[in-house]
């Protein structure tokens, strides 16, 4: 079947073909074969390729070209794999080769290369594309020519972050929200992935904290998928829903990955439950952030000891208290920066994207609960009521903007917490 190409934002006719040996292929043959892309692993091997200049490399997503000792600008082009468009470990590597390695001539993505990843593909340094046979190129070059105009975040296209282009839109924070609000599915789950690429990166160690909830597992689902270096843990407060708890069970059988549960220390609670009773929480608005500061907020500080950066499931659209989050931002209380990749998406795309790949989730969420927190501080909601009247519903929606963030004093601060 044929492969569509694009070079340059062009349709174009490809001179060049990509060999992908298997074990049984006779990799000398290759030899002969003018303008062939062959693996990096075969080229190393034969030293009769090094002098051709009709030769180029394609590079498994696990290679770390600044780890190896290869003038990276003899090849006439390289070529990134992408095994499944959920993986996205090659954006990383295009980015480096462009950034770090000085890498100047053609770039293409091979392999399950699909339209809707083109834009971000293009903004970490690709400007050449070898499509899946079934994507139609008229969409892949509107994708690469008229989908957006701006982007938020500085990368190898443009390296001065949205704030810093002044004279490239006179769009406000308001409308560029209202702009991402619009954005398809498909392209933010590109710009997820390829900020949670980032994030494990660059701010290496970092920890995921996941209430289990519909939003973490769609974190957990690309994080797993794309096998990358961010630890998940989870605040086990001793309160939760069975199946609530059950889910680190099912992420573990589902995607082999280890969720860790942090837990309160044991003197404190025992020394609520024996001052105000177990559910004091219902007494008054203090004693409420009392217990949470016991269950969640201390087993936080100490999930968060010792990292650079945290990531959250938070979205605006969540509530009135989130409608300001930032996609990245930093923690004062706890002192590291601090992610929140799903604050564009809206409730619907969180659905979505949990159908359509098959995620597991907890059964609650078909039982009335859009927000889970702890048993005895969530009720399942009535149709047409806010996602979140379910939790701590016997407060005002003052008292409900604080929580899990506080100060270094111990104060609690705005926002409404997240692990929850
Ligand atoms: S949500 Fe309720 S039970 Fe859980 S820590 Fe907070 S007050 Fe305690």
């Amino acid at each position: 079947m044929h492969t569509p190409f694009i070079l340059d934002k062009t349709a174009a006719v490809d001179p060049w073909h990509v060999v992908r040996l298997n074990e049984t292929d006779d990799a000398a043959s290759i030899a002969v074969q003018p303008n062939a892309i062959v693996p990096l692993n075969v080229w190393q091997a034969q030293t009769a390729l090094h002098n051709r200049t009709d030769i180029g490399v394609w590079l498994p997503n696990t290679t770390e070209p600044e780890n190896l000792n290869i003038d990276w600008n003899q090849f006439p082009v390289i070529a990134l794999d992408y095994p499944k468009f959920t993986d996205g470990r090659s954006h990383s590597i295009a980015y480096i080769l462009r950034n770090r390695c000085g890498f100047t001539h053609q770039l293409r993505a091979i392999g399950d290369v699909l339209v809707d990843q083109l834009y971000y593909m293009q903004r970490v340094g690709f400007n050449a594309y070898s499509l899946r046979a079934d994507q139609k190129i008229d969409s892949a070059l509107r994708a690469l020519n008229d989908m957006f105009t701006v982007s938020y975040q500085g990368s190898s296209d443009d390296a001065r972050p949205f704030f810093a282009r002044e004279s490239s839109t006179t769009q406000t924070p308001v409308d560029t929200y209202q702009s991402a609000s619009s954005v398809s599915l498909s392209d933010k789950i590109a710009a997820t992935a390829l900020q949670l690429h980032t994030i494990a990166r660059d701010y290496a160690p970092v920890r995921f904290a996941s209430s289990l909830a519909f939003e973490d597992m769609v974190l957990t689902d690309l994080i797993a998928k794309a096998q990358l270096p961010i630890e998940i843990f989870t605040l086990q407060t001793g309160m939760l829903h069975a199946q609530t708890s059950n889910m680190v069970n099912v992420i573990q059988a589902h995607y082999g990955i280890t969720v860790t549960p942090y837990t309160p220390d044991d003197a404190d609670v025992a020394q609520y439950v024996t001052e105000h009773g177990k559910h004091a929480f219902y007494d008054s608005v203090e004693l409420r952030k009392a217990c949470c500061f016991i269950r969640k907020v201390k087993p936080l500080q100490r999930a968060l000891a010792g990292q650079k950066a945290w990531i959250t499931g938070q979205r605006r659209e969540q509530s009135m208290t989130r409608t300001t989050l930032q996609a990245h931002e930093f923690d004062d209380g706890n002192g590291l920066d601090k992610f929140n990749p799903l604050a564009d998406w809206t409730f619907d795309d969180v659905k979505n994207y949990i159908a359509q790949n098959g995620v597991p989730y907890n059964p609650l969420h078909d039982k009335g609960y859009p927000s889970i927190g702890c048993e005895p501080c969530t009720r399942a909601i009535k149709a047409g009521e806010d996602v979140r009247a379910g939790r701590w519903w016997w407060e005002s929606q003052d008292s409900k903007e604080c929580g899990l963030h506080i100060s270094e004093h111990g104060e609690h601060v705005t926002h409404e917490d997240k692990v929850d």
